[in-house]
């Protein structure tokens, strides 16, 4: 089980970095839980580099995210895991010397953004990567059955009677009606 879930912690303040000449590097290891939703719970673990850049802060991310979700067909716990490599420049919102608020059109894509407390969140692009992970629908096993969906039994374990009714009555079996009207 992954327990102790505290989100918000894979947030790295890099105020002094924004002050340091280019190519001042800074090492993380990431050893953290967060939660994506109710549903879906993320142990990452892994490394993150921050360099300065030019104009922000280059971020290099190399993690392993175990997750623990439900089987999108049975609904039984799957443990699953994604690596996610990140190579991204963040930029800042708020000039480090002054305090000004910066603009830059490049800025379309929030979640790249150093923040107006000079603060770099890696929460928000790993939750994306999860969710996009996730489209694919985990499954408990490849041939995994279901759950019936008429009384909810789990197919793995054994088949209702609901499924034997359905199937000689003919909702479940459409292939064998459209034999007979040929
Ligand atoms: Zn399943
Ligand atoms: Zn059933």
């Amino acid at each position: 089980m992954l327990t102790d879930i505290k989100p918000y912690l894979m947030y790295y303040n890099v105020a002094q970095l924004l002050k340091e000449p280019i190519g001042s590097t800074r090492a993380h290891n990431l050893d953290e839980f967060f939660v994506i939703d109710e549903n879906i719970k993320v142990g990452a673990n892994g490394s993150v580099v921050l360099v300065k850049t030019h104009s922000g802060v280059w971020c290099r991310v190399n993690v392993v995210c175990n997750m623990e979700a439900y089987c999108s067909r049975c609904l039984d716990d799957v443990l699953y895991s994604i690596n996610i490599d990140l190579d991204e420049e963040y930029l800042p919102t708020v000039d480090i010397t002054n305090g000004k608020t910066v603009y830059n059109q490049e800025y379309t894509d929030s979640s790249f953004n150093i923040d107006d407390k000079h603060g770099l969140d890696l929460t928000e692009v790993l939750r994306q990567y999860v969710i996009a992970y996730q489209v694919m629908k985990p499954l408990c096993r490849l041939e995994c059955q279901g759950l019936c969906s008429y009384c909810g039994a789990d197919l793995n374990m054994r088949l209702c009677s609901c499924y034997n009714e359905l199937r000689l009555s003919g909702p479940y079996d459409n292939s064998a009606s459209k034999l007979n009207n040929n």
